[in-house]
């Protein structure tokens, strides 16, 4: 009997649905944390992982020395390497492919390269129109570096003091 007055009572004083409101009204007036992409964006970490770009030394010379580390440390097997020795004894590659659609974005390639020649860019937005792109080549990579250089330096320069 008391349930049925309790409930009746509920009912026509529309007390639950006053009780909805005052959870929206608790948030009308609090800092909003909804950000709206892609006007806005959130802050980025220096060590954010996104797009691999190859990278070269102020006199162009490109960095990777053909070690084959980023190769064997990749969990995803998404690197494919082939090399050869140059005329002046150092080793460079001849074909440096990434699969996108293998690479998990753990990182590791980046961390086991001696030379920091093969990094994870800032860049997240990007995507693939035509089947086959996914594989990223040595030339494409070495352009997104010379692309994205001044940023990536500024951002393995903030990292470098936690390294
Ligand atoms: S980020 Fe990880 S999965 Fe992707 S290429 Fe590098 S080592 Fe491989
Ligand atoms: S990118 Fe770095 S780890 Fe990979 S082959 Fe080149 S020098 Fe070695």
């Amino acid at each position: 009997m008391f349930r049925y007055i309790s409930h009746l009572v509920k009912s026509f004083t529309l007390f639950e649905l006053l009780q909805g409101l005052s959870v929206t009204g608790k948030y009308l007036f609090k800092r909003k944390i909804t950000i709206q992409y892609p006007e806005q964006k959130t802050p980025m970490s220096p060590r954010f992982r996104g797009h691999h770009a190859l990278r070269r030394y102020p006199n162009g010379q490109e960095r990777c020395i053909a070690c084959k580390l980023c190769e064997a440390v990749c969990p995803a097997l998404a690197i494919d390497i082939e090399l050869e020795e140059r005329e002046d004894g150092t080793r460079r590659t001849t074909k440096y492919d990434i699969d996108f659609f293998k690479c998990i974005y753990c990182g590791f390639c980046e961390e086991a390269c001696p030379v920091d020649a093969i990094v994870e860019t800032h860049i997240f937005e990007y995507h693939f129109e035509e089947r086959g792109k996914h594989v990223i080549t040595k030339d494409e990579l070495l352009a997104f570096g010379d692309k994205h250089e001044t940023e990536i330096a500024k951002r393995k320069a903030a990292d470098a003091p936690y390294r």
